[in-house]
């Protein structure tokens, strides 16, 4: 099962990134994803096998 990973949702890696922010925020979904380092503003495309394995926790501020 896919983890249920949308567009604009912030995920929180375990690694942090260099800039020490540990939240991603989602910029394109599929077979490759597109991530913006929300500290630093960096981005990145990692395949969704990847980056699933370096969640730990999705938050969706679209929530209502
Ligand atoms: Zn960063």
């Amino acid at each position: 099962m896919p983890m249920d990973i949308r567009l604009n949702d912030i995920l929180e890696l375990k690694k942090q990134h260099p800039c020490g922010s540990k939240e991603w925020l989602v910029l394109r979904v599929g077979a490759d994803f597109r991530i913006q380092c929300t500290g630093c503003g960096h981005r990145v495309m990692t395949p969704r096998v990847k980056l699933e394995k370096s969640i730990r926790k999705i938050t969706r501020k679209e929530d209502v």
